[in-house]
Formats: structure tokens, C-alpha cells, sequence
């Protein structure tokens, strides 16, 4: 803004303030928020002092009405509007979903957009926006302890995610009206927590991840400061779920109860059976006690009974386990550090079976179930720039391969996974037919060689060049990804300079337009806070326009202005003056662009003035060096 040019020197800009960042865990069963604090990574509490936020969130026609702990309590009571494990979701197809839905209850809408959208009483939603439902109530918990708003959010995404499910988990934290300073996987960021980055030595790193349904194990290998996520493998229907049913499937079989088709049976029995879990992971034995209409059960559950009840599913984790060590071409005691991840790593005989596996201790000292939103905050602290002595800067690496498909349905990798990003690279493709002036462009994801077996990306058009033999043009395709992984595809012909670029919009996320609509509709509830919040900037904005001009015409006025433009230029400031005691916003602004507009004048011989003296300080100064060397 022009006006801002005539504020005096030396006049403050705001010194470096501490900016809030947070960094967020944001989980298949449950989520968190933690942040920096005095050099101190915490997570954040809500008033009752718990951390863990469960992901589950009930609607009614208004809207939200219940969300984590209260949505989950009331899961059993209103189940096709009680949303929860919506990240099993997120990022896919109708198709995918078809594939991978198993077991989840609700109703999907039948409609021709390919973003599934699920069924509740507030109208469809997505997993996009339940998401951005989560991570708002996180930012509203951060804010609330922080006292201020938050400047940027480190969020965390299982290793394995791909463009799709990454574009689609960043959707999200904007329709939450959260800054993303970047993604992290989930496993770099529990290697973070421990510190590992800052080891002197390079280390090849298993995070064993067991949460509330699903099973990550991640090889991780840390090269002079860059993670590279070696392999994955795991089960997306395998967790402390697992668990709770297994307790309960024995007590019924102990008790000889029938349970029927009774879901508030069923569900007190899970809850107890948690319960139960959960004070095994300190003590010998506990009472499994259910009291519910005609049945009544009390029973003693030992932890070697439980531990029994275990030793199924641990060796189905340790199979993934030695299947990610295949994969990563590694032995066990190639493994320098082993990180315990994820709430179900709380029970003593997952710790010891992990341990015995890899044949050393494990690290357990940050909470299981805190560990990635730790890292995560740890990161945004320093991509906030709170730690402006630190050089750790975290790379992250492409977790699959990015290419293009050329004639016969073939790929050819451009990027290839594991690359460290942010990342680009050019190839230089042609045309296969004689005359060819256009050439569509169809990025895939993947690592196999054939289109049909990676996942489309996006495809656009190159038009308008000139006509040659086939073989003969050069087209130059450019693949950018930036610190988050995602990507931006460009393509050149060189001899017409025809450009095109795309910004990879994933065929399955949701576009643009229904991003924005969604913000918009998200902050009609906020419309009247928004509203404020514009009125005191352009007050602000007002208040210092007028200081600075003062303070200039003060100095200078009547030598760059005659009569007739000074007081066009009063006049304007009084009608700033004026606007900024409406309580109008849209007054204020064009009161404050006619006063810049009369200004410019003014502003323009200042600083023509300025630039002449500071030309003559210098002439002076280098006539005298060079001409008078005596
Ligand atoms: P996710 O990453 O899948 O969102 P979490 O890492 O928070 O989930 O893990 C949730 C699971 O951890 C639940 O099944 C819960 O019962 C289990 N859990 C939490 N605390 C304990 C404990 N003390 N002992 C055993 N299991 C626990
Ligand atoms: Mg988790």
C-alpha cells in the first residue's frame, strides 16, 4: 500500500514475537494437540485434564452436537450419526471404499461425485469435513490454553498415505482454519519426540505402532538429518479393538452368556472389556463386573488369562514386522533404536513380545499415546521459527513413486519414491505422431509399470504447438513436490514456448470450488466474529495511516506540496477520520484508498527526493576518493 511508503524511519515494526504453533496427532481412534512451551513439548489438556480426544463426532440437523469424548459415550445410542475411525475413510473413492469399508455402518449417499460422502441428519458429510470438525475442536482447545491464536500446525499422516489421502488431510486443516506449516508422518514424528534426528550418528529406526484398529510398523533410516521411510507393512484391522473383543468373546465363553442381538449389551461389554485392558497394564488381575438388564457378570480376569488372549494378534504384528524388515532388506540387529507407538503399546506383554523380537529395549519413556503429537509440535516449534538457532530442519522423503504414462499405457517414473523433498526434476518427452499439436498428460502415483496398476493423479493438456514430425518436439515435463509431498506438474514445448501447469488436484479429493464453499459455509456461523475482526484491522490500518502522513507533512509538507494539494490531502485524512468512527469496515477502506490515492503525489516526491540525496551522498563520496587521491 502506497501510504505505508511515507511512515517516518526508525518508526517499530513489531519485534519478533513467540508465534503459537502446535503440532497434531490427528488419529484413527483418537487425537491430540501438543505444543512447545519454554523449550518443553506438552500435551494440551481439555478442563476435566485429559489429553486423549477421542475422534468421534455425533450430528444432528444443527450440526455437531457432540464430539470426542461425549461423541463416543454416545456412539451406541445414535450410531449412523455418531461418525468415528473417519480417517479410515479419508482421501478414497466410492470404489476404494467399496474395497475397504468392511465393518463401518454408515450410510453412504448415492451421487454422481466420486468423493463418497456419508449419510447423517446434518446432510452428507465427507471425511474431508468430519475431519476438519476434529481438528477444529483441537485448534479450539489449543487456543484456549495458548491465549492467542495459533499461527501454524505440524499434522501427522501414517507413513504409508499417498498424494490423494495427504491432499485430502491438508483440505481439512484449512476448512478448520488452520495454517499448515507441514505434513509429517507419523513414525518420523515419534522418532523426533525421542530425539533421534539430533543423534550424532546416522540410524535405521522401527516404530511399532499398535493403536486403537489399526497396526503400523515403519523402517525408518536417518541419513545426515533426512528421514527415509525404508518400508511399511501392518494390519488396518488390527488393534486394541482387537483386544477388547478377544476379553469379551472369553468372558462370554467363561460365563455362558447369550448375547443376542443385543448392541447395549455388546457395547457394556466392550466398555468393561476396555476397562479391564487397561488395568492389566498395571496390575496382576481386575474384576470384570457388568451389570445389565437380567445379566449380571462378575468375574476375575488375570493377566496371564489376558496375556493368552494376546498371543494371537502380537504374532500377527510381529509377522508384519519381519515382513517390513524383508521389504527393507535389513536383520533385526540391523535395527539400532525400536519406538513404541500407539496406545495398545501400554500393555506389558506387547512391550516385552516387541522386545523379544528385536532382541533389545525398546523406547517407551514418552507416553505411548502422545509420542507423534509431541514430535509433531516439536517440528512446528521450529518451522514457526520459535527456534531461530536451531538448524534442525526436517527433510522428509516422497513415500511413492510420481510419473507420467507414456504410449501403451506405461509409466515412466519421474520422481521416484523415497526422494528427498522438497523435490523436482525435468524430462524431456516427445510426440508420436506426425503434425501432433497437443499432447495430454496423465500423472500417476505408484510403483509399478503399468497405469492401471497406480493411482491417477490428475491428467491435463498441453495445446497449441507447432506441428512436426513425430519424435521431433521437445517437450520438457517438469514434476515439482514441495515440503508437504504435494505435487505440481509443468510442461513446456520448447521451439513454441506453449506452457501448462497443474497443481496435482487428486481425482478422489474434493475440488476447489467445494473447498471453498465449505470454508464459506463454516464461517457463517464465525460470519459475525470475522466481521469484528475486519473492522478492528481496518481501524488499526486507519489509525496508523493517518500517524504516519502527520509525521510526514509535519516534516515536509510545504516543500513538496502546493495549497490546492495539501488540502485534497486534509480533506481525505478527514474523511478516514471520519469513516473510523462508523464502525463501518467497507468505509473505512475506501475512505483510506482515497486518501491513498491523493497521496501518491506526495509520496512519490518523497521518495524521488530521497532517492536523489542518497544518489548525491554517494557521487560525492566516490568524486572524492577518485578524483582527489592526494
Ligand atoms: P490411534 O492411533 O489408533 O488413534 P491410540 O494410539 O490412541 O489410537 O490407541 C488407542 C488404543 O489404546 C485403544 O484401543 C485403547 O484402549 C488403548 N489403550 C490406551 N491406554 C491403554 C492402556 N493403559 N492399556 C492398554 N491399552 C490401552
Ligand atoms: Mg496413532
Amino acid at each position: 500500500m502506497a501510504l505505508l511508503q511515507i511512515s517516518e524511519p526508525g518508526q517499530s515494526t513489531a519485534p519478533h514475537q513467540h508465534r503459537f504453533a502446535a503440532g497434531i496427532d490427528l488419529g484413527t481412534t483418537n487425537s491430540l494437540v501438543a505444543t512447545v512451551r519454554s523449550g518443553v513439548a506438552n500435551v494440551l489438556q481439555d478442563q476435566d485434564g485429559e489429553a486423549i480426544f477421542p475422534s468421534v463426532v455425533r450430528y444432528d440437523k444443527h450440526g455437531v452436537v457432540a464430539i470426542g469424548k461425549a461423541a463416543r459415550e454416545q456412539a451406541a445410542e445414535d450410531p449412523y450419526n455418531t461418525i468415528s475411525s473417519v480417517k479410515r475413510l479419508i482421501g478414497l473413492s466410492a470404489e476404494d471404499i467399496a474395497e475397504s469399508a468392511a465393518g463401518m455402518m454408515y450410510k453412504l449417499e448415492k451421487n454422481d461425485s466420486s468423493v463418497p460422502r456419508i449419510s447423517t441428519a446434518a446432510g452428507p458429510k465427507t471425511a474431508i469435513e468430519v475431519s476438519a470438525d476434529i481438528l477444529r475442536a483441537l485448534r479450539e482447545r489449543a487456543e484456549l490454553s495458548l491465549g492467542g491464536e495459533l499461527t501454524g500446525v505440524v499434522v501427522t499422516v501414517p507413513a504409508y498415505f499417498d498424494d490423494t489421502q495427504r491432499q485430502a488431510t491438508k483440505d481439512a486443516a484449512r476448512l478448520a482454519g488452520l495454517n499448515v506449516y507441514r505434513l509429517v508422518n507419523e513414525p518420523t514424528a515419534a522418532a523426533i519426540a525421542y530425539g533421534l534426528d539430533q543423534a550424532e550418528m546416522d540410524a535405521t529406526i522401527a516404530v511399532y505402532d499398535l493403536g486403537g484398529g489399526t497396526f503400523d510398523i515403519s523402517i525408518l533410516k536417518l541419513e545426515r538429518g533426512v528421514f527415509e521411510v525404508l518400508s511399511t507393512a501392518g494390519d488396518t484391522a488390527l488393534g486394541g479393538d482387537d483386544i477388547d473383543q478377544a476379553v469379551v468373546d472369553w468372558i462370554i465363553s467363561q460365563q455362558g452368556i447369550d448375547v443376542g442381538n443385543d448392541a447395549g449389551l455388546q457395547r457394556s461389554l466392550l466398555d468393561q472389556a476396555r476397562s479391564v485392558k487397561h488395568q492389566l497394564s498395571s496390575a496382576d488381575s481386575a474384576q470384570f463386573e457388568l451389570q445389565h438388564g437380567d445379566t449380571s457378570i462378575s468375574a476375575s480376569v488375570s493377566v496371564d488369562t489376558f496375556n493368552e488372549l494376546l498371543s494371537g494378534l502380537l504374532e500377527r504384528t510381529l509377522k508384519s514386522c519381519r515382513s517390513a524388515l524383508r521389504q527393507a532388506k535389513l536383520k533385526k540387529n540391523q535395527i539400532d533404536n525400536v519406538v513404541m507407538v500407539g496406545g495398545s503399546t501400554r500393555v506389558p506383554a506387547v512391550r516385552a513380545a516387541v522386545s523379544a523380537f528385536f532382541e533389545k529395549e525398546v523406547l517407551t519413556d514418552i507416553n505411548p499415546d502422545e509420542v507423534v503429537a509431541i514430535g509433531a509440535s516439536l517440528q512446528a516449534d521450529v518451522l514457526a521459527g520459535n527456534k531461530p538457532d536451531s538448524d534442525m530442519l526436517l527433510l522428509d522423503v516422497i513415500p511413492l513413486s510420481l510419473g507420467i504414462e507414456t504410449h501403451g499405457g506405461l509409466v515412466e517414473q519421474i520422481i521416484s519414491r523415497n526422494t528427498t523433498i522438497p523435490a523436482a526434476r525435468a524430462q524431456e518427452f516427445t510426440t508420436y505422431k506426425d503434425g501432433q499439436t497437443a499432447m495430454a498428460l496423465h500423472v500417476v502415483q505408484g510403483e509399478r509399470d503399468l497405469v492401471r496398476d497406480c493411482r491417477s493423479l490428475g491428467r491435463f493438456e498441453l495445446r497449441g504447438f507447432n506441428p512436426v514430425v513425430a519424435g521431433q518436439a521437445r517437450i520438457q515435463v517438469t514434476f515439482q513436490v514441495d515440503a508437504d509431498g504435494l505435487l505440481t506438474v509443468s510442461a513446456l514445448e520448447k521451439a513454441s514456448n506453449v506452457h501448462a501447469e497443474v497443481q496435482i488436484k487428486p481425482s478422489y479429493g474434493l475440488l476447489d470450488s467445494e473447498i471453498e464453499s465449505m470454508i464459506r459455509d463454516s464461517m457463517t456461523n464465525a460470519e459475525q466474529d470475522v466481521a469484528a475482526r475486519m473492522l478492528q484491522e481496518q481501524r488499526v490500518e486507519a489509525e496508523r495511516a493517518v500517524e504516519a502522513l502527520d509525521a510526514a507533512m509535519a516534516k515536509d509538507a510545504d516543500q513538496f506540496l502546493d495549497q490546492s494539494e495539501k488540502q485534497k490531502i486534509l480533506d481525505a485524512r478527514a474523511s478516514v477520520l471520519e469513516s473510523n468512527d462508523t464502525g463501518d469496515s467497507e468505509a473505512i477502506k475506501k475512505a483510506l484508498r482515497g486518501l491513498e490515492k491523493v497521496s501518491e503525489i506526495y509520496v512519490s516526491r518523497r521518495m524521488n527526493a530521497s532517492i536523489g540525496e542518497a544518489m548525491k551522498g554517494k557521487n560525492i563520496d566516490s568524486y572524492a576518493k577518485q578524483d582527489n587521491p592526494s
